[in-house]
């Protein structure tokens, strides 16, 4: 266990705890999970604090981020917003960590905690209660919730509760009172073995796993909604993620391919910088065109795709495709059309959007920020070529059949795995 004194003259200091969820599980590799967990934490928040002055350590099934005086290194807002962007934690709460156990400094830095909440709620007051004189005002209610790790300490959580709770009343009754129901503020004091942390707000996370925990994930990622909700998914499970975009230049723009990179980008900003590939499958288009029936266009694209995209997963060493694609969303997503796509790959393809509803996954896009760049009205390859009627329930002896009519199909399979261009993505 690290050491949160590093200096005996600070008393009182500002920090942030951060809960880590399901990493807190994985049993004998908690170690390993933690240790890149902090890592992850530690490189997200570089870029607010320029002298590197920032802590993370864990502690006691927790990490703690903190400067090395009383403040934190960064503005304590930007900071929260950092760190909940991180894969594997679940909730952060900013906190003072007081070095002073004795139940008189606990309540005196409670009372003070409680002061600060008081005026920030009276402020908040609609106008004509805030213009009422301060004794006339509502009292805020508050709860004291005791937590209690070092079971050697005199008093138990009930009992710091209670004494913390009327210290406070003491000092700032009547404009507070105690709510143990639906309380304005829930303070939390946490007694643990050398320190107290006092807190009262929990900001959510994300969740997951911490990123290169879980292998590597090459992601199809068109300019549309659902690919980079699949890969961010996936992303938040721990994998890391490259990505193949197609486009089929000149029938789709340059501005075209820039919005996937800069929603690529938007992507980068969860997982890190990474590689896409960018390859024109225009050649590929032109031939099934020529040699295929209309009807068969989009599932046999999609499927050429997929075997390209494999080739080049295999070469940068992906374990898995991942995909946006989704049960019944187009026609080439139909059960029968799955199947097909499906059997042109051996390396599994992993598809987590499969059976949530479009408005659950625009919700998600949202939520993640790719959504407002998808929406950008720019073409894309699949609408090159698209045919009146696609099948609906292609079957996969005829999809071979179709594409055994396509001369060289190998030395063009390799003509578009060679003709990949790689570009770097960073975070926007
Ligand atoms: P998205 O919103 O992700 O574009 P979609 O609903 O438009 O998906 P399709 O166009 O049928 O569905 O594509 C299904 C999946 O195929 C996509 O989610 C993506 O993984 C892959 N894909 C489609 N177009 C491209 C492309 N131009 N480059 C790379 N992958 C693509
Ligand atoms: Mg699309």
């Amino acid at each position: 266990m690290s050491d949160l004194i590093v200096n005996e003259a600070i008393k009182i200091r500002r920090i942030l705890i951060v809960r880590y969820g399901e990493v807190a599980l994985k049993g004998m590799n908690k170690p390993y999970f933690e240790r890149i967990l902090r890592d992850r934490i530690r490189n997200a928040l570089k870029k607010l604090d320029s002298e590197h002055k920032t802590i993370v350590e864990t502690d006691a099934g927790l990490i703690v981020v903190r400067g090395e005086g009383e403040i934190l290194p960064a503005d304590e807002k930007a900071m929260i917003a950092q760190i909940t962007r991180v894969f594997g934690v679940a909730t952060v709460s900013p906190a003072i960590c007081l070095y002073d156990r004795e139940i008189a400094a606990i309540s005196d830095a409670a009372t003070g905690y409680l002061r600060d909440r008081l005026n920030e709620w009276r402020a908040a007051l609609p106008k004509a209660l805030a213009e009422v004189p301060a004794e006339k005002q509502p009292p805020m209610t508050f709860k004291i919730a005791g937590k209690r790790s070092d079971k050697t300490y005199p008093l138990e959580s009930m009992n710091i509760a209670a004494q913390v709770g009327s210290d406070i009343l003491d000092v700032l009754g009547p404009a507070v009172k105690v709510d143990v129901h639906d309380p304005d503020v829930i303070l939390t004091v946490h007694l643990r073995q050398r320190e107290v942390f006092l807190f009262d707000e929990k900001v959510a996370g994300f969740g997951g796993l911490p990123l290169g925990t879980n292998g590597k994930g090459m992601v199809l990622l068109s300019g549309g909604i659902d690919s980079p909700v699949a890969a961010w998914l996936m992303a938040k499970r721990g994998m890391t993620i490259e990505a193949v975009h197609f486009h089929s230049y000149p029938y789709t723009s340059g501005r075209a391919r820039e919005k996937v990179e800069e929603l690529a980008g938007i992507l980068a900003g969860y997982c890190g910088s990474f590689d896409m590939h960018v390859i024109n499958l225009l050649p590929a288009q032109e031939q099934i065109a020529a040699h295929c029936a209309e009807e068969l266009m989009t599932i046999l694209v999609r499927r050429f795709m997929v075997v390209v995209a494999e080739r080049v997963a295999n070469l940068t060493k992906c374990d898995m495709m991942i995909t946006g694609e989704n049960l019944g969303q187009v026609a080439s997503q139909t059960a029968e059309a799955l199947v097909c796509t499906d059997a042109a790959a051996k390396m599994p393809v992993m598809r987590p959007l499969i059976a949530l509803d479009k408005t659950d996954i625009i919700e998600k896009a949202k939520e993640i920020g790719t959504f407002e760049k998808s929406i950008e009205p720019y073409e894309d390859c699949c609408t090159v070529f698209l045919p009146k009627h696609p099948a609906t329930r292609p079957h996969i002896d005829q999809i071979l059949e179709a594409e055994a009519n396509i001369p060289d199909l190998e030395a063009l399979i390799e003509s578009l795995v060679a003709s990949r261009e790689t570009v770097r993505i960073r975070p926007l």
